[in-house]
């Protein structure tokens, strides 16, 4: 028999728990943590153990997303426990240690030691960790590049123009962390109208896979921008969790993160 052979984290003597996948956008609102959301539930329905943390401590939306909204994360000893969802994925967020409507107003090191609780939790078998990081590069994103380092970074774009400079920008903090980029998602992309059919492009397309392409990362495929993903995340029932074109197209992305 052979020996065990060590995991790359434990040989180097890295943290230990589950592998932490970030995703980042570089300005809000372009589907961020609609993409963590529905890339959980995916993975989780590719059979793997996967948890959320919802670390857009500002404008936390996951429990709503998730379907457990109002519920309280027990403690064990000095760890949280994660508080499961009817998806298969357990979650994290601050939306569930602060009643909703309350504003979060922390400084930067308040925020970053907030996440670290949520990292740090009590995560059991869960061996993959989506980190729904908040908007651009700010603290919460340099406090968990230093004490959280992620394994990898997905970053969504729309494809238009402003949002992709900003995503450029949110990839060059990862780059310099050494935090390797797992790719690009293109969200938005190709308006289907519910009425005629006829597909439109009201953010042009393409844009994220042409510049994954010319910075040399991977694309790892678009979302279009449908009404019943929103609806449907609105209602907590995860597009990636139903059937179809959308859920396929979650699931070809989770597949990309599962190495
Ligand atoms: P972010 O996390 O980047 O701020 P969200 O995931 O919260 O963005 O998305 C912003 C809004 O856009 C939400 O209401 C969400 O339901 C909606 N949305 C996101 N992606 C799509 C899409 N592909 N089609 C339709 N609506 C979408």
């Amino acid at each position: 028999s052979t020996a065990p052979t060590p995991t790359p984290a434990a040989a180097q003597g890295a943290r230990t728990g589950p592998r932490i996948i970030a995703v980042g956008s570089g300005k809000g609102g372009v589907g961020k943590s609609t993409l963590s959301t529905n890339l959980a539930v995916a993975m989780a329905r590719q059979g793997r153990k996967v948890g959320l943390v919802d670390a857009d401590i500002y404008g936390p939306s996951q429990p709503r997303l998730l379907a457990n909204e109002g519920q309280r994360p027990e403690a064990q000893g000095n760890k949280l426990v994660p508080v499961p969802s009817p998806w298969g994925v357990p979650l994290l967020s601050m939306g569930h240690l602060v009643p909703p409507g309350q504003a979060i107003a922390w400084r930067g090191p308040m925020a970053g030691k907030a996440l670290g609780q949520l990292i740090d939790a009590e995560w059991g078998d869960v061996t993959d960790l989506i980190v729904d990081l908040p908007p651009g590069t700010g603290d919460v994103q340099l406090s968990m590049l230093q004490s959280h380092k992620p394994a990898g970074a997905v970053i969504v774009s729309t494809p238009q123009d402003l949002a992709l400079m900003d995503a450029m920008r949110a990839i060059g903090l990862f780059e310099q962390a050494g935090v390797p980029i797992v790719g690009l998602v293109e969200n938005m992309a190709g308006y289907i109208c519910p009425h005629c059919g006829e597909e439109s492009d009201p953010f042009g397309i393409g844009g994220a896979e042409a510049a994954a392409k010319a910075m040399g990362h991977a694309f790892l495929g678009r979302i279009p921008l449908q009404m019943s993903i929103r609806v449907d995340s609105d209602g907590g029932r995860p597009p990636a969790a139903g059937e179809g074109p959308v859920a396929d197209a979650f699931a070809s992305i989770a597949r990309r993160l599962s190495t």
